[in-house]
Formats: structure tokens, sequence, C-alpha cells
């Protein structure tokens, strides 16, 4: 398949660009290179002949419509987005315009590309949009988990762009058509993510001898998936999945942010003990909290377990070892 690929140089979508040109598809990777692209998450691959970058920002639609139109892809993956929610407390301007509008500039181009298209490569098209469980908003202890029946209910600059953006590309499909998916998948980690995001920067902290600063009193729940059981899931969804449906993606891995540090300071500890012989779990400290906090996110992947037949390969014991260890340069720095 001819696919493209945005936000392809951030931390999900250079796993994917990988994981979809090993599976033997052709890749545009549509890229602005903010501060949370980095290039060289795709070394090694300029050199492949199905491999292609357009350095772009996907707001602006008549570029958008003209790529459409010249690629010619089967699929378009969209990831590009603004992501960090921090950022999005003390900025939200730029995810109005990149999560709304950016959303918005591609569904139209996918738009005007599909109604040209006709005959099989008509019916193969397909436009998913890579989303978060955080447009459901927060749970208390012991409440289910989020189901794809679970009304929106976001609490953050970033989760509100993210849950505008899924309503966009939903009207998208009931009003005009356009076949699309969405997937709203739980807190990634793995390899390639930026030094802002919470298990890169315990590690990075932790091994520069920094305190490793920890909201609240740290018992906010996430569930935890490794990024290429996420990536795994966008292409099953994408062989498999039908048009017009949500997936929930995630791997009942709940932890809460202590457990998180826990887990990654023992490993160091094992791995890179420290000079002085204390424990990395000594440079913890608690800050204030984030305002608008979510408590807790759980994911119920059943719909995508049992219609699809997914389930994730790691779990969180083996997810974090490799995580670390790719951060200690323990593996290949291109793999994943
Ligand atoms: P990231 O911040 O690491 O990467 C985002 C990428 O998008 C960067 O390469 C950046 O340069 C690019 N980008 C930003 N604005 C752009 C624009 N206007 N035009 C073109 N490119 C632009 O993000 P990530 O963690 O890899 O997340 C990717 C997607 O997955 C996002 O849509 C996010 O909402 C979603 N998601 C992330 C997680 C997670 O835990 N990281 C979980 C669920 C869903």
């Amino acid at each position: 398949m001819k696919v493209i690929v945005t936000g392809g140089a951030g931390f999900i979508g250079s796993n994917l660009v990988r994981l979809l040109l090993e599976r033997g598809h052709e890749v545009l990777n549509i890229d602005a290179l903010t501060y949370a692209g980095n290039i060289h998450s795709l070394d090694g691959l300029a050199d492949s002949p199905a491999y292609r970058f357009l350095h772009a920002d996907v707001r602006d639609s008549s570029l958008m419509s003209r790529t459409l139109r010249e690629y010619g892809p089967d699929w378009v993956m969209h990831l590009a987005a603004e992501s960090h929610v921090d950022r999005s407390i003390d900025d939200p301007g730029n995810f109005m315009t990149t999560n709304v509008m950016g959303t918005f500039s591609l569904l139209q181009a996918a738009l005007e590309y599909y109604r040209s298209l006709e005959g099989e490569k008509k019916e193969r098209f397909l436009f998913h949009h890579i989303s978060t469980d955080e447009v459901y908003g927060t749970l208390r202890p012991g409440e289910p988990a989020f189901t794809e029946a679970t009304p929106y209910a976001p609490n953050s600059p970033y989760s509100a762009s993210k849950a505008s953006s899924d309503h966009f590309v939903r009207a998208y499909h009931e009003t005009y058509g356009l076949p699309t998916l969405i997937t709203n998948c739980s807190n990634n980690y793995g390899p390639k993510q930026h030094p802002e995001k919470l298990i890169p920067k315990i590690i990075s902290n932790a091994l520069e001898g920094k305190n490793i600063p920890i909201y609240g009193d740290g018992k906010n729940v996430r569930d935890w998936l490794y990024v290429l059981d996420h990536c795994k899931a966008v292409d099953l969804i994408f062989h498999r999945g039908k048009a017009g449906e949500t997936y929930n993606i995630g791997g009942h891995n709940e932890k809460n942010n202590l457990e998180i540090v826990d887990a990654i300071c023992s490993i160091l500890d094992r791995e890179v003990p420290a000079a002085d012989g204390k424990s990395y779990k000594e440079l913890i400290v608690f800050v204030k909290d984030r305002p608008g906090h979510d408590k807790r996110y759980a994911i119920d992947a059943t719909k995508l377990t049992t219609e699809l037949g997914w389930k994730a390969d790691e779990n969180f014991a083996s997810g974090i070892v490799k995580t670390v260890e790719w951060y200690l340069g323990k593996l290949n720095k291109k793999a994943a």
C-alpha cells in the first residue's frame, strides 16, 4: 500500500513509519519538524526507495490537497499533533490550530482526493485518525475502563483539541461518506519519545543525578502501552477494521506515576548503579500538581481483541526493560 503518515518524525510516527516499511508498504512522511519532531529518529531511511519525506505543515490546506493528488495514497494515517498536556495549559493556541484546523485541512484534502478516485483504489481508501484515551476525561478508582461508547469529557486543552478533531473525523464519515477510522489509545512508552515526557524525563534526570519531579502525590494512574504494540494495532485495524468505526487500544497495564518511577529506578540501579551507591529513588521530589490533572485513565480494548484478534506483545515489565535499555544505548538506536 502507499501510505501517507503525518507526524512521522514524532515518537509514535517514527516507530510506525519503520514498521510500515518493514511490512512492505510505501510511505510518504509529512512532518513540520516542530520542537517535537526528530529527523534522526528516521536515520537510515533516506536511501530506501519506498520512503519519502515532505517537510510541511498539515495546516497548509492547498499543499495537503496537492500532495494527496500527486502521491496517490491508499491510506492516510494522521498522527501530526501538538501532544504535550503541560504545553497545552501554558499555550493552547497551537493545539487549536494544529490539532483541530490541521485535521480539518487534511480531511478536506482527503475528501477531495477520495471523490476523484474510482474502482478498487476508491474501495481501498481509508483515513485513519490517531487519537487518545484522554478525550474520555477522568475515571474514579474502581470505575469501569473507557469503552468506545464512553461519552467524551475532555479536561485539558490538549484533550479538548483531540476530541474536537475526532468529532470532525466522525462527521466527515457520517456526512460525506469519507471512509474513516478513529483509534483512541492509552499512554505510549518506548524508544524515541521526546525527553519532555514522563518516562524519558525520569531516565535522563536520574542518569544526570537531577531531581525526578512527580506531580502531586504520584497516584495518578495511566494505562501504559508499548509503542510498537500501538503501531501493530494501527496496522491491523487498517487491514481488518471497518470504515466509520472507532477502536480503543490499550494493554491493561494500569500503573500510577510512583510505580513507574519505582520500576525505572530499580532497572537503573541494577544496570548503571550510581557512583555514590544510593538508589536513584532518592532523587524523587513531589511538585505542585498540574491544574485539571486527570486522576485515572483505563482502556477497555475488548472490541479490538474480540473483533480483530489483537493482543499486545509486551506487558509493562518487559516493555519498560526494553525502553530503559534503549535509552541507555543498549538496544540498536534505530530499532524499537
Ligand atoms: P509527538 O509530539 O512525539 O510527535 C508529533 C509530531 O507531529 C512531531 O514530529 C511534530 O513535528 C509533528 N507536527 C506537529 N505539528 C505539526 C503540523 N502542524 N504539521 C505537521 N507536522 C506537525 O507525538 P506522539 O506522542 O508521537 O503522538 C502522535 C499522535 O498520537 C498524536 O496525534 C497524539 O495525540 C496521539 N497519541 C499519543 C499518545 C502518547 O502516549 N504519546 C497516546 C495516544 C495517542
